[in-house]
């Protein structure tokens, strides 16, 4: 038992606040805080509604501010803080949980507002620190990352000896209605997927142009969509944590139109992230953009279909090639009936509750810095099944992929 920060109140913090509610036996006290209080009064209030002998406490806070933070912390006393603001506001969290003796989990690693590069080196650097604090950091606990590196990290347990082929594979197969939106924070995501694709072979990263490599991938009760080979940050960690990988890729599903929208913005200049002068105001295209944009929180409510999202490995198992697929297939609307919130925040927002909820019963508490894969996968695999994201495994089947 113990008292939870939730930091962020957008789709993903929406779903964490209700599945720490649905879990009050493990956390007595929950609070819930982001740059506009108001949100968290709303999501507190439909909690509420749904269960009314649970009472979240709301509050506002500059993430970005580390005096700020330490204020809040000192105030509330957290024993665990969920980072579900953006990624920019990483590295000042982990700050004030240094300055106040608070334990720290994210969903996403470090990205600095004024370079679209994300990796993990700015947050293994507090390794030292939070070891000698006693404290434990568990770094990018959302599907992927998150979900995928343990699934990883169970497939290495349990059923090779040696891994020598990564693929993971994300498809969303939803439908929202929307002409153009994106599934999380807009700025993030356009940030993510313009960037240059980058995989692992070979002891070393291949780098390719954005979305140059692609290819009809299946997936289960969906079908064949076009994949595009992206990098995607789980990577750094998993060929460092499973040496045995001869390659690591990352593959994720974009239909035409969104691709076609992606592909303007850039163009016209909307993806910029440097500040530009308009009447007089400085501001910066990719956020006015976002300002414009469907809110991911919001879409929920006529979103049909599902995602599918799971990891294909082969490597070695008692002297003999094994093949094997792990994925978990998530409803749009089911997620939203339960939380009000769609397919992506809540396959977000459950793995940071189960994440928490490891912290919490001893099961990941170890100080210093760590990725999800470096915990035991076991008792968090069997939380999935219980907390909303069942998962399904194949054995030697085709993987579609040329090895
Ligand atoms: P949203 O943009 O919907 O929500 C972000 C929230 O953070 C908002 O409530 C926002 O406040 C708040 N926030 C932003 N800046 C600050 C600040 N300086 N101080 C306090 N609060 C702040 O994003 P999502 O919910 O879609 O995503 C949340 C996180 O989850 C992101 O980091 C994203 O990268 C990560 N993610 C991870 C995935 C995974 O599988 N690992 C998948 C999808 C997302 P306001 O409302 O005032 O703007």
């Amino acid at each position: 038992m113990g008292k939870v920060l939730i930091i962020g109140a957008g789709g993903v913090g929406t779903v964490v606040a209700h599945k720490v509610a649905q879990n009050s036996n493990v956390f007595s006290e929950i609070m819930l805080a982001s740059r506009t209080k108001s949100k968290c009064d709303d999501i507190a209030k439909a909690v509420a509604k749904k269960m009314p002998q649970v009472k979240i406490q709301t509050a506002k806070v500059d993430a970005d501010n580390v005096e700020d933070l330490k204020a809040l912390f000192n105030a509330y006393k957290p024993e665990l803080v969920i980072n579900v603001a953006l990624p920019y506001q990483d590295l000042t969290i982990m700050d004030a949980c240094l300055a106040c003796g608070v334990n720290y989990l994210d969903t996403a690693n470090y990205e600095p507002k004024e370079e679209a590069k994300y990796e993990y080196s700015w947050q293994w650097a507090y390794q030292d620190r939070f070891k000698e604090a006693g404290l434990t950091a568990i770094l990018g606990c959302g599907f992927d990352p998150g979900v995928t590196s343990v699934f990883t990290a169970y497939a290495a347990k349990h059923h090779f000896d040696e891994m020598h082929y990564l693929d993971i594979v994300d498809c969303n197969a939803g439908d929202h209605g929307h002409a153009f939106a994106t599934n999380f924070n807009p700025e993030i995501n356009i940030r993510e997927v313009t960037q240059k694709g980058k995989y692992w072979e070979n002891g070393q990263w291949v780098e390719t142009e954005p979305h140059a490599i692609h290819k009809g991938l299946n997936y289960p009760e969906i079908g064949e969509k076009e994949s595009y080979l992206i990098y995607h940050e789980e990577l750094e960690s998993l060929v460092k944590n499973f040496p045995t990988l001869q390659r690591a890729r990352f593959w994720m599903t974009f239909g035409q139109e969104y691709l076609t929208h992606l592909r303007v913005i850039q163009n016209i200049g909307m993806s910029r992230i440097d500040p530009i002068m308009y009447n007089g105001v400085e501001i910066v295209p990719i956020q006015f953009l976002k300002a414009v944009l469907p809110d991911p929180g919001e879409l929920g409510e006529n979103y049909t279909g599902q995602t599918s999202i799971g990891c294909r490995i082969k490597g070695v198992k008692d002297g003999k090639d094994k093949t094997y697929y792990i994925y978990n297939n998530c409803s749009h609307e089911a997620a939203y009936k339960e939380t009000g919130a769609q397919g992506v925040s809540y396959t977000t927002g459950v793995p940071a509750t189960i994440g928490a909820m490891m912290f919490m019963t001893g099961e990941w508490r170890k100080p210093g810095v760590f990725n999800v894969e470096e915990f035991n996968p076991d008792p968090f695999m069997e939380q999935l099944m219980k907390q909303g994201l069942p998962w399904v495994e194949l054995h030697d089947v085709d993987l579609e992929f040329t090895y």
